[in-house]
C-alpha cells in the first residue's frame, strides 16, 4: 500500500510519498523516500518516511520499520557528506512534539552552531539551496 491513509483522511506525507505534493526529494524507493524539510533546523535537514501511512513506527509492520532503518541508514551516510554530526530524531505523539502524524525520521545535520532547537523561528527552505542539496545528496 502507497500513499494511501485509511479512512480517506488527508496526509501530507501521504501525498508527498505518492507524488501528489511536491517535495524536494533526496531518496525514493518501493516503499520508503527521503526529502528536504520545508523549515529546516539547520542546512539539509532531511525527513525519511515509509510509503505505508502509519502515525508511529509501531504502527507499521516489520518489514516496513526494516525498509525504513535501511533508508535512514542510507540517508546518514549521504548526510555524511556534509558533515560528520548530526541529529536523528522521531517525535511520537503531540506532547512529544509530533505534528505531522505520519511516522518520520528527522535527519539534522550539524555544523557547530548553537543549539538550533532553541532559536527562534526556522526560515522556509530556500529553493536555490535546495536544488544544490538534492544536486548533493541524490547520488548514491
Ligand atoms: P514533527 O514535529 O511532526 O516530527 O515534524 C514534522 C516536520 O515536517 C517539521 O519539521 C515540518 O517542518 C515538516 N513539514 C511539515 N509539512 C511539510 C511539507 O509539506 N513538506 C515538507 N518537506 N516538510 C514538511
Ligand atoms: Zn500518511
Amino acid at each position: 500500500m502507497t500513499g494511501a491513509m485509511p479512512q480517506g483522511e488527508p496526509c501530507i506525507f501521504c501525498d508527498i510519498a505518492a507524488e501528489r505534493a511536491p517535495a524536494h526529494r533526496i531518496y525514493d524507493d518501493r516503499s520508503t523516500a527521503a526529502f528536504l524539510d520545508i523549515f529546516p533546523f539547520t542546512r539539509g535537514h532531511l525527513l525519511v518516511i515509509p510509503k505505508r501511512h502509519g502515525a508511529r513506527l509501531t504502527d507499521l509492520p516489520f518489514d516496513d520499520q526494516v525498509a525504513l532503518v535501511r533508508t535512514l541508514d542510507e540517508v546518514c551516510r549521504r548526510v555524511e557528506r556534509l558533515t560528520p554530526d548530526y541529529n536523528v530524531a522521531l517525535n511520537a505523539g503531540a506532547n512529544a512534539g509530533q505534528i505531522v502524524f505520519h511516522v518520520h525520521f528527522h535527519v539534522i545535520p550539524r555544523y557547530g552552531e548553537s543549539n538550533p532547537f532553541l532559536g527562534p523561528g526556522r526560515a522556509r527552505l530556500r529553493d536555490d539551496d535546495a536544488r544544490e542539496l538534492v544536486r548533493e545528496l541524490s547520488r548514491a
